[in-house]
């Protein structure tokens, strides 16, 4: 580009943020150099993605698993009728190119927790625009342990509501877990699953499915050994990996995941507030401070409530113990791994526990006091839940 042809590009995108710049404290800069990711292209990070494409900010990674479907259409901003069967991602990317050509966007097609941490780090803010809390407690403790900023946003009906994580600063989404996360889906987090074909068949059964225990193998072959499995990873690489189950799974899938009641006004609502959380964040102070508790919109009421939150010092994702100080459990030496893998899940709503011992995972039916001659033992328990291990001491008695 010739000198003239950059100065006529920089006025037309100063003319194009004219009217935002004259918001006091206003940094267009530091919005043109942030990348934001959006776990989640639904309602919500449809929302969101097109208000920062709009508002300037430099780089925007979508991530997204699913398919575009007719039902979004009456919600998600970013799809038309001929989107339909096309991956959320791809479609979203497309259209926020159409909005905004200084927006750099990246596609993500992905289950969130298997793609490259990298995408992750890049972030200057993520933003979780999830429907569900395995996922968003996972989204937590990523956030969490690479110090990145989380705009958690959530929508039922017409109750919405959003929760700004900063690292070290402010409440993450587990320190009030017990209070804040539905009764229901604590209940679910707390059983032990013990990933045998039985136990997804009973898992299954205690939803109102039934299938057969031979059926039950044919998914654990495929690699699917929870309801969490079946409900959230990516269907097309479970087709692959068992295309004679393909039927099975999809019957299930469609079972298993009731459709939530939402609102286009609702999401608007409330994307348009989170937007405004993850741009105060970005100006570091210039616009005001993110709020540190639970924001909620209650469309029936037309009421806003602040609850305020404090930081949890327990807390096992962003409290002391999380980092270095790390928790203690006393068992005695006769207890079996299984055991004690009961006992993680109900403290800590871990339902998939792996414990690991110096290098090794350890079988179910191993004991404790097998494992050393000394009277305690360092431990990481792995999860779902969590990016990183959490580390447990327990004292052998
Ligand atoms: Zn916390």
């Amino acid at each position: 580009m010739t000198g003239q042809e950059t100065s006529v590009e920089e006025s037309l995108e100063k003319e194009r943020y004219d009217r935002q710049l004259r918001v006091s404290g206003w940094r267009q800069e530091l919005l043109q150099k942030a990348t934001v990711l959006i776990a989640g292209v639904g309602a919500l990070g449809c929302e969101i993605s097109k208000n920062l494409a709009l508002m300037g900010v430099g780089k925007l990674i979508l991530v997204d698993n699913d398919v575009v479907e007719l039902s979004n259409l009456s919600r998600q901003i970013l799809f038309r009728d001929q989107d339909i069967g096309r991956s959320k991602s791809q479609a979203a990317a497309e259209k926020i190119r159409e909005m905004n050509r200084y927006v750099e966007v990246k596609p993500v097609e992905g289950d969130l927790r298997r793609i490259p941490l990298e995408y992750y780090e890049e972030a200057s803010v993520i933003c979780a625009c999830v429907d569900n809390w395995p996922t968003r407690r996972w989204l937590n403790s990523t956030a969490v342990e690479t110090g990145k900023p989380l705009v958690d946003v959530a929508m039922e009906g017409v109750y919405a509501n959003v929760q700004d994580i900063i690292p070290g600063k402010t409440p993450c989404i587990e320190c009030h877990g017990e209070e804040l996360i539905p009764r229901e889906v604590q209940a679910a987090e707390c059983t032990l699953r013990r990933r045998r074909p039985e136990d997804l068949a009973q898992d299954l059964k205690e939803q109102g499915i039934t299938v057969t225990l031979q059926e039950a193998e044919e998914l654990f072959k495929a690699g699917i050994k929870t309801i969490f499995d079946i409900k959230y990873s990516p269907l097309g690489g479970l087709l692959k990996l068992n295309p004679s189950g393909g039927e099975l799974i999809q019957r299930i899938r469609e079972l298993l995941r009731p459709k939530m009641p939402a609102l286009q006004s609702v999401a608007a609502a409330i994307s348009g507030i989170a937007t405004m959380e993850i741009i105060k964040i970005l100006h570091r102070g210039s616009l005001g401070k993110p709020y540190s508790g639970l924001i909620i919109y209650d469309a029936l009421a037309s009421r806003v409530t602040r609850v305020p939150l404090s930081r949890n010092k327990e807390c096992f994702v962003c409290g002391e113990y999380a980092r270095g100080e790390e928790a203690t459990l006393t068992m005695e030496k006769d207890t079996t791994v299984l055991q004690l893998k009961e006992v993680i899940a109900q403290r800590y709503m871990y339902p998939d526990p792996e414990v690991q011992y110096k290098t090794k995972i350890l079988k179910d039916d191993v004991k404790l006091g097998q494992l050393t001659a000394d009277d305690e033992l360092m431990l990481f328990i792995h999860t779902s839940r969590r990016l990183n291990p959490l580390t447990i001491k327990v004292k052998l008695i």
